[in-house]
């Protein structure tokens, strides 16, 4: 039997064995590791866990343990003068002498493999029990029993975390190639710290707003091979302090088909339309933005969106410059992926949507394009489509905008709830549509006001109307 295993369920503990197989070799899985790899790691991590302490010459070094373990941890204990990464080191060898391998079944809340043999605090696992202070504990216990070796994979689980604005992001995942995407990308720049010899603590990426820290995490996941299309991968992000008086615990959940759809979205074909669209999702004056960091932490409505569960097709569109961001290809994978809508609906909508292009070509004018852009109820919406069935009339088309079944089925399916009908979202789609193929003539015709070249391509947030379905 092992000492440890992919996926035991605990998120500090499986972060930590994720941070050890990561330390030592890319394809190292937690079956194999030995005691005698435990003690290679924690030779070689403890110099770099080395508090920062400015009495020291040339001072460096880890900067966040008062607020991952508070101050009575080894690392922190301010009562103490010597050497605190030795009693760190001593701590985490004891585990190490402690340590078993994996069991039946155990009282230990990481494992459950083994039984517990180590009582631990918030000083040995961060927001777990303390006693008078607001904390996470459970069963109002004091603390909570660990064995040794998920007691010693907890202790070097702040390699993989990702520093937010004083807090931490930890993922944790059903899927282990994710954990260990996350890890390489966290444990890299710790390695890098520690080739330049100028260590600062856990990565740093700048992002103080963690919604916005962990889409930049996911953006650098999916570049690495192991996160194929197929996987499916649902994620929890814990962003956590355990600082002092002021524990705090935030949690995110991105569902998996979030992030397959990411994943086809960071792809070279879509990265800079996707790039467009979540740029247009912050909250920003953008004359007044000069570089990334004038805007990286500002709100952004398209993470929001994603993370709550909500529509982001409404930032597909463009509607000043009447010009789509990305293609259909890109927005139908959205669609489809994350919304779970029908390719069916999807092909009618731009079938219908390309028929109204063209009736609108051969009107000479935008009439029938800014009524369905101003349409604020169904009713409205429907009307329009009433004009452009008789334009094209007029026109002489021979065949039919849409089929009744198609009305019903595809453009404005019911639903049980008639107030949620979703008029809005066939109305944005048939938008979308026809500005990829009329936005151009539109230009030469002088319908559109909006001048792309004096400002960012990503309007202000006045234009883009609620996106939800009612
Ligand atoms: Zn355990």
């Amino acid at each position: 039997m092992a000492i440890y295993e992919k996926l035991m369920g605990n998120p500090f503990v499986d972060a930590g064995v994720c941070g050890i197989c990561e330390w030592l070799g890319r394809s190292v899985q937690p079956e194999q590791i030995t005691t005698d790899d435990l003690e290679k790691v924690v030779a070689e991590v403890v110099p770099i866990m080395q508090p920062f302490d400015k009495k020291r010459p040339q001072a460096h070094g880890w900067r966040n343990w008062v607020s991952i373990f508070t101050t009575n941890h080894p690392l922190t204990n301010p009562s103490k003068k010597g050497d605190r990464a030795a009693d760190f080191k001593e701590m985490l060898l004891s585990h190490i002498t402690n340590a078993e391998n994996l069991g039946q079944s155990g009282d230990c809340v990481g494992c459950g493999r083994r039984d517990a043999n180590t009582w631990l605090f918030r000083t040995g696992v961060p927001l777990t029990g303390s006693g008078t202070l607001r904390n996470f504990f459970p069963t109002f216990a004091e603390g909570v029993g660990y064995c040794a070796a998920c007691a010693l994979a907890i202790q070097l689980s702040p390699l993989v975390f990702a520093a937010s604005g004083g807090r931490f992001l930890m993922l944790h995942s059903n899927s282990w190639k994710a954990l260990r995407t996350w890890s390489r990308k966290c444990l890299g720049d710790v390695r890098a710290q520690q080739l330049q010899q100028e260590v600062t603590g856990c990565f740093n990426p700048g992002y103080a707003n963690p919604r916005n820290g962990l889409f930049y995490m996911t953006q650098e996941m999916v570049q690495f091979q192991e996160m194929r299309p197929d996987e499916d991968a649902s994620m929890q992000f814990y962003c956590f302090t355990n600082f002092g008086q002021k524990p705090e615990l935030e949690i995110f959940h991105l569902p998996a088909p979030v992030f397959r759809f990411l994943r086809f979205a960071y792809q070279s074909e879509f990265k800079t339309d996707w790039g467009k669209i979540i740029l247009s999702g912050y909250l920003v004056n953008w004359t007044k933005v000069k570089t990334e960091e004038d805007y990286k932490n500002r709100i952004n409505r398209v993470y929001e969106n994603l993370l709550e569960g909500r529509s982001i097709l409404g930032f597909f569109l463009n509607r000043r410059a009447r010009k789509p961001r990305g293609n259909w290809e890109l927005l139908s994978l959205y669609l489809k992926e994350v919304r779970t809508m029908e390719k069916s609906r999807l092909e009618k909508i731009k079938q219908v949507g390309d028929l109204i292009a063209e009736c609108i070509r051969k009107s000479g004018r935008d009439r029938r394009l800014l009524q369905l852009e101003r349409a604020k109820s169904y009713e409205a919406c429907r009307n329009v489509l009433l004009y452009i069935i008789r334009e094209r009339i007029r026109q002489g088309s021979p065949e039919p905008l849409f089929s009744l079944d198609d009305y019903v089925e595809h453009l404005f399916p019911e639903i049980d709830d008639f107030a949620a009908t979703p008029w809005r979202e066939t109305r944005d789609l048939l938008l979308f549509r026809i500005y990829e193929m009329l936005h151009n003539w539109l230009q030469e015709q002088g319908f559109v006001d909006f001048d792309e070249d004096n400002a960012s391509d990503a309007d202000d947030a006045s234009e883009t109307e609620p996106t939800e379905e009612n």
